[in-house]
């Protein structure tokens, strides 16, 4: 690439997470521009023109940046509250308060939600919003906005309800939109901020929150709406056994079934959670190319289960991993989440096909990029990929006995980030994120989640 801006980064274990999973003790990585050009084992090729910067990363460990594939960012400002819930409860003693949330709340707590990802590693991130108040503002665009001045590649997956208590679903019929309120304007967002090219910074997906808080009308014109406009579908399935029975007793048939006949199995959607699936939902899974997010920590605060995540990679089908809200989930953070994975698959039912340590850092990386569409551009280190990277800090008392990278990643404590690039561009730098001020977030973050609780409580804002 003539003219471009390099960076050469040498020294460091590399784990490219490419279809051979390959791995180089010490290695070099090239950045130029937004665009990976070389990787490889020993140092960086000579003669490289234009290096703007050399990275000595000996004592790390270079990964392909995490993706995030499921999370609810506005959750930042709830977290810690109905601490001992299962799902179905949990949601109803935090409706009331997420129906009062605002345009400045939302951006308050998408930063706060970013910002937490982006220092541990996350170069990709996946935001389904679902509450949508009237008159609360813009909240669409306060996300797209906190994700652009974080740096941090976004899929925004647009949602909504339109099935209140009194159509016999979960959210009381305030915080609900209507259906052609809901798909008018998830169309607006659509043409306002989605951005299809490869390199894009912003996607858009149409995300209906779940069966049990939207009509069967949203789900089926959500998804006609979706593949007219070329996006991909989200959702949550399957997460629990009382969804099972609501759906059952609503729709005469189980969550695959009632997903496969309103158009919301297929290689463009991808669902969250997925916890209670039996071999034939797995198998149309597989056959229809359905991605799943699996949230480990999640689903054990909410006591949900444990996902059938090494079945579902038998059968071939995509999985990434995801924070979820951090209402569900108050750590806001992925890389925990890849260790999370790995124990407590040991402890479900499928013990003796548990996942290994590199196939966690793949749910983490390429499996997430799969789910999200993104997997030719993102979610591996190989030449001609978008520079979405991390520098691990390995050499460190939590690590420096570990004797595999991956494993010291993966099973280890929480790895420092001394750098992580977006798009070949700095987003963090010795744990510090570059892009915003860490404590200035943290602080309006709190006097939001404040505001939000007076609201919720009946006292004056
Ligand atoms: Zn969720």
């Amino acid at each position: 690439m003539p003219g471009a801006r390099r960076i050469v980064i040498e020294n460091c274990a590399i784990a490219t997470v490419d279809a051979e999973d390959t791995e180089h003790r010490r290695g070099h990585l090239v950045v130029a521009d937004h665009l990976i050009e070389s990787v490889g084992a020993g140092d960086a090729p000579g003669g490289l023109e234009n290096v703007v910067r050399r990275v000595d990363a000996s004592g790390h460990l270079a990964t392909p940046g995490l993706v995030n594939t499921h999370h609810h960012f506005y959750q930042w400002i709830t977290r810690g509250l109905a601490t001992d819930h299962r799902l179905f409860d949990w949601l109803v003693a935090l409706y009331p308060t997420w129906a009062r949330i605002d345009e400045e709340m939302v951006g308050a707590a998408a930063r706060g939600s970013l910002a937490m990802m982006a220092r541990g590693g996350v170069t990709t991130a996946a935001d389904h919003h679902y509450v949508y108040p009237r008159g609360a503002g813009d909240l669409s665009g306060a996300i797209v906005g906190a994700a652009r001045e974080l740096g941090v590649r976004l899929t925004l997956a647009r949602g909504s309800m339109d099935r209140g208590t009194s159509l016999g679903g979960l959210p009381p019929d305030f915080a609900v939109e209507t259906l052609d309120g809901a798909l008018a304007a998830t169309e607006e967002t659509i043409a306002a901020h989605h951005d299809p090219s490869p390199g894009s910074m912003t996607r858009i997906a149409v995300a209906p929150c779940s069966p049990f808080s939207v009509s069967t009308e949203l789900m089926r014109q959500g998804a006609e709406l979706a593949r007219g406009a070329g996006v991909r579908l989200h959702t949550h399935g399957s997460e629990t056994a009382e969804e099972e029975r609501f759906c059952e007793e609503l729709f005469g048939m189980g969550p695959t079934d009632y997903f496969a006949s309103t158009g919301w199995l297929g290689p463009d959607v991808w669902l969250a959670h997925c916890v209670h699936l039996g071999d034939r939902d797995i198998a149309a899974y597989a056959r229809t190319g359905t991605g799943v997010a699996h949230c480990p920590s999640s689903n054990a605060r909410l006591g949900a289960g444990i996902a059938r995540v090494p079945d579902l990679l038998r059968a071939g089908v995509p999985v990434g991993l995801g924070v979820d809200g951090t209402a569900s989930n108050e750590s806001g953070e992925l890389h925990t989440e890849l260790r999370n994975a790995l124990l407590i698959n040991r402890l479900g039912a499928h013990r003796e096909a548990a996942l290994t340590a590199r196939q966690a850092l793949r749910l983490g990386t390429h499996g997430g990029a799969r789910v999200l569409g993104r997997a030719d551009h993102i979610g591996s280190l190989e030449p001609g990929k978008l520079a979405d990277l991390v520098l691990w800090r390995l050499d460190t008392l939590a690590h420096s006995t570990i004797a595999d990278p991956v494993a010291a990643l993966v099973l280890g404590a929480p790895a420092p980030v001394s750098l992580s690039l977006v798009h070949g561009r700095a987003v963090v730098e010795d744990g510090r994120l570059t892009t915003a001020d860490e404590a200035t977030i943290a602080r309006v973050a709190r006097g939001e989640a404040r505001r939000l609780a007076r609201i919720a409580a009946g006292d004056p804002p």
